[in-house]
């Protein structure tokens, strides 16, 4: 048996972890707010975020004495009993949306496959049995769980994994007409991102969510919307929709729900919720003491108007900047995306080349994302300070500068 301490490597994930994914080669081992050390006490500015989830930095103040201090009094104590952080955190997301009613789980694939149950069961209850299709958008991403990747718009993710679950359309994303095409009497739910995530950080047009809105009216059928990604002040509103004025029937949220503990949630109405009665679905986790007192304190800090206004300021900062990098070595096409969440799209040139910017961009000590192989992809933390932002940009700029030369 090995101690619980025992020195541990990078290498060693390939000798006992899935290969399921690729990890960077060096080792994060401790962080503070945009700045992140590793093994070697190498520093690196984070403009990550992780995917979206540690919206508030890393340990922030707040967060930490939340958890601590929950955990302390209580971590865990089932469905068979509900708890105050569960009950607070619910509160708050009622006011603060047009929700009335939260369910709480442990990821944003369970929050869709939560919404997705929701809208078939409520078809079935209402309708009946032939009301169960669902349409969806090409390169949308919804999780990973077996509905959410036959859900999701990429062949990559749902393909080999057996029969495919029946009754999902894809339509392409943006295109109003090809949506108003496939939705009929039959439709239970059309769930879109407000701003597509892994698809590439492509937001949605106002008409097109206005339009989907109308047409889930006209057919009975719910508009989901997935702010796992979008949601969670990302785009300087507390969720996508408040930008658009398009309300949703369930919104589904996670990632920076819980500021970098898992969590995640579906919204709805009273009418709607009440679909889920005793037993018709659950989680054991669901609703965890823990991360609902996080969650709390992480709603506390986006839902305040200086957090708020400071994405938008942190937006027009972090753009112009990056599409005066983009002018200047001639890499990019676009800058795109709302508030702190922004792609920059790889012009013909450097299309399929978003890995590479990454790695240099770790060399450099930056991290970035991207999203697809065209795309490095932004999400900083929503209270970066501006000092660090300028940092981590003037480290993309010399990343950029090496690529170019070399
Ligand atoms: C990340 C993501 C998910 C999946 O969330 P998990 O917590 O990884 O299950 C679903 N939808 C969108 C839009 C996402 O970005």
């Amino acid at each position: 048996m090995s101690a619980p301490h025992a020195q541990v490597q990078r290498a060693d994930f390939d000798q006992v972890m899935f290969p399921n994914y690729a990890p960077a080669t060096f080792i994060p081992v401790r962080a503070e707010g945009a700045r992140v050390w590793d093994q070697a006490g190498r520093e690196f500015i984070d403009l990550t975020s992780g995917i979206a989830v540690n919206s508030l930095g890393h340990c922030h103040p707040a967060l930490v004495e939340a958890l601590t201090e929950q955990a302390g009094k209580l971590w865990h104590v089932s469905n068979v009993f509900t708890n105050e952080p569960a009950l607070r955190l619910a509160k708050q997301l009622v006011d603060a949306t047009f929700a009335e009613r939260a369910f709480f789980c442990n990821s944003g694939a369970e929050a869709n496959e939560a919404a997705l149950k929701l809208a078939r069961r409520v078809a079935h209850d209402r309708f009946g049995p032939e009301k169960y299709e669902i349409v969806a958008a090409f390169n949308s991403f919804h999780g990973r769980t077996l509905f959410t990747v036959n859900v999701g718009g990429q062949a990559k993710y749902s393909d080999g994994f057996g029969p495919k679950i029946e009754g999902i359309t894809h339509v392409p994303y943006n295109d109003l007409a090809a949506l108003e095409a496939v939705v009929n009497e039959r439709t239970c739910a059309v769930i879109l991102e407000p701003i597509q995530g892994e698809g590439g950080i492509l937001p949605a047009a106002k008409a097109y969510l206005e339009g989907a809105r109308a047409l889930c009216d006209r057919h009975d059928a719910l508009l989901i919307f997935d702010e796992v990604q979008s949601g969670m002040g990302r785009t300087g509103e507390l969720f996508a929709y408040m930008n658009y004025g398009v309300v949703p029937d369930v919104l589904s949220s996670a990632k920076g729900l819980g500021g970098g503990f898992p969590i995640g949630a579906i919204l709805t109405t009273e009418a709607l919720a009440k679909h889920f009665s005793v037993g018709v679905h659950g989680t054991t986790f669901g609703g965890n003491p823990l991360a609902c007192a996080v969650a709390s304190a992480v709603l506390d800090v986006v839902t305040s108007p200086e957090t708020l206004s400071g994405v938008r300021e942190r937006h027009a900062r972090l753009k112009e900047r990056l599409e005066a990098l983009g002018a200047k070595y001639g890499l990019f096409s676009q800058v795109r995306g709302m508030g702190l969440l922004l792609g920059a799209v790889l012009n013909d040139e450097w299309k399929g080349k978003a890995r590479d910017v990454l790695l240099a961009a770790e060399a450099h000590g930056l991290m970035v994302l991207q999203a697809g192989p065209d795309v490095v992809r932004f999400a900083p933390s929503l209270v970066i300070h501006g000092a660090d932002l300028d940092e981590g940009l003037d480290r993309f700029e010399r990343a950029l500068a090496s690529l170019v030369q070399a």
